[in-house]
């Protein structure tokens, strides 16, 4: 057991009263009664993991309340008769110190109420669970363009070039070029969406091509190259339904935005030579003429 002498001086003034004095901080005044932060609260003292942020409530107290302790093993409890009271008190399994008391008006199953002074805790912030990536994909025009792109976007994970849209099953490009498959040209973004959102993405994808431009872009024509937003969920829905409203809203464009938006359906990974086609042939006179000056504008 540390001596209080050296209890004082690793705690600040608040600590040290709570934990070692059995004081009791003013309701409201703590600095987690109301806080929501996902994590764990560990013994200021000590260290030790006391609760969790999952079995944190509001009691209407001004404490910091749990139903459950983090582990039962982790507290301990003592009978408190000071101040003409019969409570009990909760205490650090591990070095002793002074948390707070605990009651019987809990909303768990259990019943408990331990109701905690902000002093005596040390919240720890859950690290940020790794982010699921998440798929976008586009028709605008030739893929390879779009590719090139959505490659250039920071948080973009990878992307890959396909067909989308359409009847046919496994369809190859000269089948997809033909106009017959009902496929569009498309780019599929794997993305982080902690580090780039849908709404970037569309921006880009507005950039790279004339969404007013039926069926067409440039000298490629064909339903192959319409302009089509494939969403995979309900929120790229309606990101993609805003976006679209306020550019046409802003007047950006002289004619009507043609671009659709359909839910996603099975994506067709295109040939091997279609793949990251602008990296592989940056010399390619398409890539010089049509592609490098799109990525040049980009914004
Ligand atoms: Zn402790």
């Amino acid at each position: 057991m540390k001596p209080n002498s050296e209890w004082k001086s690793c705690l600040t003034p608040e600590q040290y009263q709570v934990l070692r004095q059995q004081g009791t901080e003013g309701a409201f005044t703590g600095k987690y009664y109301n806080h929501h932060g996902v994590g764990i609260y560990a013994c200021a003292g000590c260290g030790q993991e006391l609760f969790r942020s999952a079995e944190k409530y509001d009691s209407g107290t001004g404490w910091p309340s749990f139903w459950k302790a983090a582990d039962s093993s982790a507290v301990k409890f003592k009978k408190d008769s000071s101040h003409g009271m019969q409570r009990t008190e909760v205490l650090c399994a591990r070095c002793g110190g002074h948390l707070g008391h605990v009651f019987e008006d809990g909303p768990g199953p259990s019943g408990m109420h331990y109701c905690i002074n902000s002093a005596a805790l040390e919240f720890e912030k859950e690290p940020a669970a790794k982010t699921d990536l998440v798929t976008a994909t586009f028709g605008a025009g030739c893929f390879w363009c779009t590719e090139a792109a959505f490659n250039t976007i920071p948080g973009v994970q990878s992307v890959q070039v396909g067909y989308m849209g359409g009847r046919t099953a496994n369809p190859t490009y000269n089948e997809v070029c033909s106009g017959k498959t009902g496929h569009a040209e498309v780019t599929r973004v794997t993305y982080d969406p902690q580090q780039v959102s849908y709404g970037r993405l569309l921006d880009v994808f507005w950039q790279v091509h004339d969404p007013t431009s039926l069926n067409r872009q440039g000298a490629d024509v064909g339903t192959q190259y319409r302009s089509v937003i494939f969403y995979n969920n309900d929120e790229q829905k309606k990101t993609a339904e805003k976006a679209k409203a306020r550019l046409t809203a802003e007047g950006k464009y002289n004619r009507p935005i043609v671009t659709g938006i359909v839910a996603a359906s099975e994506f067709y990974e295109a040939e091997d030579y279609h793949q990251d086609y602008y990296q592989n042939n940056p010399d390619a006179p398409y890539c010089r003429m049509v592609i490098a000056p799109k990525l040049k504008k980009l914004k």
